[in-house]
Formats: structure tokens, sequence, C-alpha cells
């Protein structure tokens, strides 16, 4: 929460270089690297370097500049042709569906009868 690493956060050791992320950008606050996950192809994560746990903890000139380097990703996304239009999430707390507990953005790129729905009850 303080922006110190957590040594047990999956994303704190990708930082250190602990463990292997690609990183597709970076900056010297932030990195964006492809979730894991390539159920929709792109979907790209944009992320602190410094360990905070949600929105609430990122002071707001790093979440300006989280911002400004989250637009960056997405347009490179566009740009490579990955999606005509892109999805940004940012799940808060375990309610929420956050999993990795240090604050993330989800880019995701969309395009024309994807078929992908948000926020839907099961
Ligand atoms: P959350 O639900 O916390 O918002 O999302 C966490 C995301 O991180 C998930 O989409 C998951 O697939 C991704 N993820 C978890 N561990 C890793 C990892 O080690 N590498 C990468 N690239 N993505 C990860
Ligand atoms: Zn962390």
């Amino acid at each position: 929460m303080t922006g110190k690493p957590d040594k047990n956060c999956i994303f704190c050791k990708i930082v250190k270089g602990e463990i292997k992320g690609d990183k597709i950008a970076e900056t010297d606050s932030f990195f964006a690297m492809l979730d894991i996950n390539q159920d929709i192809k792109g979907h790209t994560l944009v992320i602190p370097k410094k360990h905070f746990v949600t929105l609430f903890d990122i002071p707001d000139k790093l979440g300006n500049e989280m911002l400004k380097f989250t637009k960056k990703v997405a347009g490179d996304l566009l740009d490579k042709k990955l999606g005509d239009g892109f999805n940004l999430i940012m799940n808060n707390l375990s309610v929420a569906g956050q999993v990795v507990m240090h604050a993330h953005m989800h880019v995701i790129p969309r395009n024309e009868g994807d078929g992908i729905r948000f926020l839907t009850r099961v």
C-alpha cells in the first residue's frame, strides 16, 4: 500500500526480475506486459513499478502519469491492428475481482463481433 515492494507479490517479483515478465513498454514508473491469459489477443496489463494495492493508494501525480502511459499502450495496440477499440478495466479489491493485489489496469482490445461482455450477472 505504501509503494514499498512486497516480497510475496508476483508483480513486484517481475519488477525485480526474479520471475519472467515480457515487458512490451516501460517508463521509469510503469511497465506494460501481455496478460498471461491471452484468451483475448493483446490483453495487456499496465502496472506501476511500485507496489500499491488499489487505485486509492496511487498518488494523484502518478495516477495521471499512469493514465498517460495507458493511453500510449492502448494506442500501440490499435496501431498493431489488435483491435478497433479497447476497454480499460481496473479491479479494485477481491469483491471486484482483483486477484493480484498490486494495482494494475487491464487494456483489452476490442473487435466487432468479438462476443465479449463485461459486467453482466451470471
Ligand atoms: P486481476 O483479476 O487481479 O485484476 O488480474 C490479474 C491478472 O494478472 C489476470 O488477468 C492474470 O491472468 C494476470 N497474471 C497473473 N499472474 C501473471 C503473471 O505471472 N504474468 C502475467 N503476464 N500475467 C499474470
Ligand atoms: Zn507488488
